[in-house]
């Protein structure tokens, strides 16, 4: 039987190639250091996963959730947003519990976009905007992330034809792959941008926490006006290591939030209900783990970051994420260069390319390994005499 159209349109997975050859180093034996994944390697606070055991044996959590998450979650959820960030938010009408953020990313197409119809989709991005777009028969416009520009989109460089038929803008603060934070005006030209062209705006604030040297990212719903024009995915999974787990949220317009929660009452049947509770403990329970969660991401970041420049790259320390973003050296694909550091290095970083075309030219490294692991893999660089050099 062959496969339906959209599944056939999947991009291909671009990873197999390098993933064949790290298969190949480990069976002879190669210690592999990978630096490509983005997910925490440390476990989940202990008290949060207390609060699951003691809620896993109560039998009133093992029948059908309620499918928009339960009122305690979504009120849990109410009060962060009022506690970090000053935002207020009703728990009934304008909070859905998701399957983690990627979930409702992954859906938020199917209540607006009919086949033929356009999406803003930042490039380098998380590849759940566009494959969802994609299931849904909508198309993606490309909004380079460049690093001119901060790795924000230009909004002023989107044609007015392709704004007019546009109906979801995904957007991505701080963010994956690029490690960029935006500015407060950013958003308030993204605001007026989505009232003059009637898109609605999704902003992924999966890194919102993840931030360092005492700075703090805004939510996009701090700013005026976006519970108007827009929703906010979030997440606990890199917030408290809960990547496992699968629980998140959808924030901010009633009327996106009410459509979101229409479909997803037609695909799934909610988070269990013990992993609720456990999501209320994260949430409103003792929060030191995240000030530590940010101090160990930063010293990796900053071995990572002064190990590179001590090899002659040229870069920055990000101010959030759990990424470095760095240019591959000229005369080299990011795939070329991948391959490079695999072979001559036992080093897996994750080549630009696999996060859309305008990430070509960088190659990404994940923060989290322990830091002897990435002080080794920056030594193996300079011993296999891997620089950046013009
Ligand atoms: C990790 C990540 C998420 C979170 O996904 P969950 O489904 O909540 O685990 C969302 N967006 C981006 C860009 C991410 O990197």
């Amino acid at each position: 039987m062959q496969t339906a159209r959209r599944i056939q349109a999947l991009p291909p997975y671009l990873f197999a190639e390098i993933d064949k050859k790290i298969a190949k180093a480990k069976a002879r034996g190669v210690d592999i250091i990978s630096l490509g994944m983005g997910d925490p390697d440390r476990p989940t606070p202990s008290h949060i996963v207390e609060s699951l055991q003691l809620s896993a044996k109560d039998p009133r959590t093992h029948r059908y959730p309620v499918y928009e998450g339960m009122l305690p979650f979504r009120e849990a959820v109410a009060g962060w947003y009022r506690k970090t960030r000053g935002v207020e938010l009703d728990a009934v009408s304008q909070i859905v519990a998701l399957i983690g953020s990627k979930e409702g990313i992954a859906h938020i197409s199917l209540c607006y976009v009919d086949p033929g119809d356009i999406n803003l989709v930042p490039d380098p991005g998380y590849p759940a905007y566009s494959t969802g777009t994609m299931f849904a028969g909508g198309t993606s416009y490309k909004m380079p992330l460049l690093e001119s520009n901060g790795f924000l989109p230009d909004l002023s460089a989107i044609p007015h034809d392709i704004a007019r038929q546009a109906k979801l803008m995904f957007l991505n603060y701080p963010n994956n792959p690029t490690g960029a934070v935006a500015p407060r005006e950013f958003f308030e030209d993204v605001i007026a941008f989505a009232r003059e062209y009637d898109i609605i705006v999704c902003h992924d604030a999966a890194y919102s926490e993840v931030a360092f040297d005492g700075f703090r990212p805004l939510s996009f719903l701090e700013i005026e006006g976006a519970k108007d024009v827009g929703i906010e995915f979030h997440s606990l999974s890199k917030t408290y290591n809960m990547t496992g787990w699968r629980l998140g949220w959808a924030a901010g317009n009633r009327g996106v939030i009410e459509a979101l929660a229409r479909v997803k009452s037609n695909i799934d049947s909610g988070v269990f209900s013990a992993v609720q509770y456990a999501g209320i403990k994260a949430l409103t329970g003792p929060q030191d783990s995240i000030a530590q969660m940010q101090t160990l991401y930063a010293q990796r970041r900053d071995v990572v970051v002064e190990g590179l420049q001590h090899l002659g790259w040229e870069l920055e320390k990000p101010q959030a994420t759990i990424y470095v973003w760095a240019p591959v050296p000229p005369g080299y694909s990011s795939t070329q260069f991948a391959t490079l550091l695999l072979e001559e290095a036992g080093v897996v970083v994750t080549p630009g390319i696999g996060y859309g075309e305008y990430g070509e030219g960088y190659f990404r490294i994940s923060l989290c390994v322990e830091q002897d692991r990435i002080e080794a893999a920056i030594r193996r660089l300079e011993e296999a005499g891997i620089r950046y050099s013009k």
